[in-house]
């Protein structure tokens, strides 16, 4: 695995456990070449939580559909597959310390949005137009409008 503080190549695991009850490997981290220290969580490929989908229909949730359409809003943009794999990681870990078993395709995408929102504001908005499903121009622009004027907290 890449190190997320310089880029280099390998990187060594220090510490390695099962966590979320033992669907997940949570690692401990470091790099031989700039000792940057840092954990990973490791999903195991079975069953983590269910989806239900906008028509009713219940399915498993998918990490690797959830990354593709991640990676297709950031596309040609500076965020890194690392960034993508941990805004996805916070997810999974946030859903499952909730301990939801079943999170609509809407919730899903509206955490993906926030953390975008963060990250990359084109990202955010190619993602919330296929999230959003914005069904004319005028709505788009409103949304548009919304992010580049924040509102003050
Ligand atoms: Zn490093």
């Amino acid at each position: 695995m890449r190190c997320p503080g310089c880029g280099h190549e390998d990187t060594r695991v220090l510490e390695s456990r099962l966590s979320h009850e033992g669907r997940a490997v949570r690692r401990r981290r470091t790099c031989p070449d700039c000792n940057y220290r840092f954990t990973t969580y490791e999903q195991e490929e079975a069953f983590v939580f269910q989806i239900k989908k906008r028509d009713g229909r219940i399915e498993a949730y998918q990490r690797d559909k959830a990354l593709r359409s991640i990676q297709v809003a950031c596309q040609k943009r500076p965020v890194t597959i690392d960034q993508i794999e941990g805004l996805l990681a916070r997810i999974e870990r946030e859903t499952q310390d909730n301990a939801e078993r079943v999170v609509t395709s809407e919730k899903l995408g509206g955490m993906i949005l926030s953390a975008l929102t963060l990250m990359d504001k084109v990202a955010y908005v190619r993602f919330a137009s296929v999230y959003k499903d914005f069904r004319d121009t005028e709505q788009f622009m409103q949304e548009l409008s919304a992010i580049q004027t924040p509102p003050t907290t």
